[in-house]
């Protein structure tokens, strides 16, 4: 005996563990300016909004 398994997980319990797989990240949060996410409690990166105002001034090349 090795270190295997003792039952192949079944089709069931494996979609069911890859179900969380792609649900949103945690404490991602979308940007209420210009709807990307980014991370919660920190000034969107892309537009430099935070809570739906802009605090920081993004240069868009
Ligand atoms: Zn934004």
């Amino acid at each position: 005996m090795g270190p295997l398994p003792k039952r192949k997980i079944s089709k069931t319990r494996r979609d069911k563990r890859r179900s969380h797989d792609f649900l949103t990240p945690q404490h991602l949060v979308v940007c209420e300016n210009c709807g990307e996410y980014h991370r919660a409690h920190y000034v969107c990166p892309k537009c430099g909004a935070y809570k739906g105002e802009t605090v920081v001034e993004v240069n868009e090349d």
